[in-house]
C-alpha cells in the first residue's frame, strides 16, 4: 500500500475486486465476498443491503482492518485499511452495541477521547453534547444494564461519533430501536453528515431506511457474496415529508426491485446450516 500523504482528492473508501474467503476447516471454504468494487466519496452516505450472509458485515469489516482481504485492495482516504485504523480516521457503531459494562453511559463515550489523550475538560463537554443528541442526556451516570437495548445503541453511536470522523461505519445501528426512535436517529443523523461532512458506509435490512438516508444504495447478493446493483437515491436535502414523496415510493421500488432480480433461490431448499433470506 502506498504511504505517500493522502490528498483531499482521496476517496473516504476505495475497494477494487476485493474478494473474501473464509477457510471454515472442515466444512471448507466460505466465499463470502468477490470481485467487490466500490468507491466512497468524501461526505457519500452509502448503505449496503441485501440477504443474510451475502457479505455485508464482512465488507464492513475490511474496511475497518478487522479482516484482510484475500485479495484485491482496500483503502481509506488513500492509505491503507490498517494504517486508517492506526489513524482512527473512521468511528464504528456495530449490530452489538459493545459497551464496557463497567464504565458509565458518560465514560463510554467519551473513551475514544480519552484514548486520544483530550482534555478532561473538552471530553466533559463533548459527551454533554453528544448524550443530550441521542436524547440520554438523563443517563450519562447509568451504566450499560440498566439500559434498553435501543438506549445502549444511542450510546454505541454517540461514542461512534466522539471525534467527529470522516468516515462512519455502521452495521445495522438501528436495528433494535422502535420505529419513531428510529426514524428519529435517521433525520439525526442526516444532520451530523451535514455538519461534520462525515461519509458513511451503513448496513441496513430495511429498505426505506436505506433509500431515505442514502446517496446510493449498493444491492448485495450471497453464494458468493458480491454487488449485483448500485441504486443511485437523488431526493435532494430530506425533511419531514420526504417519506412520503412519489420520488421516495419509486426509489423504494427501484431498489425492491433490485433485490427481487436476484433472488437466492437456494438459501429456500438448502440446509438448516444455511441463513436464509431475511429481509423485513
Ligand atoms: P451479512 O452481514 O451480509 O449477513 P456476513 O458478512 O456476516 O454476511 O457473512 C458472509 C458469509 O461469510 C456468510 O456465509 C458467513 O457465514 C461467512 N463468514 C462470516 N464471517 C466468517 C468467519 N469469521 N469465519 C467463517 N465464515 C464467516
Ligand atoms: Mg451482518
Amino acid at each position: 500500500m502506498s504511504s505517500l500523504a493522502p490528498s483531499p482528492e482521496d476517496p473516504a473508501v476505495s475497494m477494487t475486486r476485493v474478494e473474501k474467503v473464509f477457510d471454515s476447516g472442515r466444512s471448507g471454504a466460505v466465499t463470502a465476498l468477490t470481485g467487490v468494487d466500490l468507491a466512497v466519496a468524501p461526505g457519500e452516505f452509502v448503505s449496503l443491503i441485501g440477504p443474510s450472509g451475502c457479505g455485508k458485515s464482512t465488507l464492513l469489516r475490511l474496511v475497518a482492518d478487522l479482516e484482510t482481504a484475500t485479495a484485491g485492495t482496500v483503502a481509506v482516504f488513500g492509505k491503507s485499511a490498517h494504517q486508517a485504523r492506526l489513524d482512527q480516521d473512521y468511528g464504528i457503531a456495530f449490530q452489538s452495541a459493545g459497551l464496557l459494562p463497567w464504565r458509565t453511559v458518560r465514560a463510554n463515550v467519551e473513551l475514544p477521547l480519552e484514548l486520544r489523550k483530550v482534555p478532561r475538560g473538552r471530553r466533559r463537554e463533548r459527551s454533554d453534547e453528544l448524550l443530550a443528541m441521542v436524547g440520554l442526556a438523563d443517563f450519562s451516570a447509568a451504566r450499560p444494564h440498566q439500559l434498553s437495548g435501543g438506549m445502549q445503541q444511542r450510546v454505541a453511536i454517540a461514542r461512534a461519533l466522539a471525534e467527529q470522523p470522516r468516515l462512519l461505519l455502521m452495521d445495522e445501528p438501528f436495528g433494535a430501536l422502535d420505529e419513531m426512535t428510529r426514524e428519529r436517529m435517521q433525520s439525526e443523523l442526516l444532520a451530523i453528515c451535514e455538519r461534520t461532512g462525515c461519509a458513511v458506509i451503513f448496513v441496513t435490512h430495511s429498505i426505506p431506511e436505506a433509500v431515505y438516508l442514502s446517496d446510493r444504495v449498493v444491492v448485495m447478493s450471497p453464494r458468493p457474496g458480491r454487488i449485483t446493483e448500485i441504486v443511485p437515491v437523488s431526493l435532494g436535502e430530506r425533511d419531514e415529508d420526504t417519506r412520503e414523496d412519489a420520488a421516495f415510493f419509486s426509489a423504494v421500488t427501484a431498489v425492491r426491485e433490485a433485490l427481487r432480480g436476484h433472488p437466492d433461490h437456494s438459501a429456500h431448499h438448502a440446509s438448516s446450516t444455511v441463513r436464509g433470506v431475511d429481509l423485513r
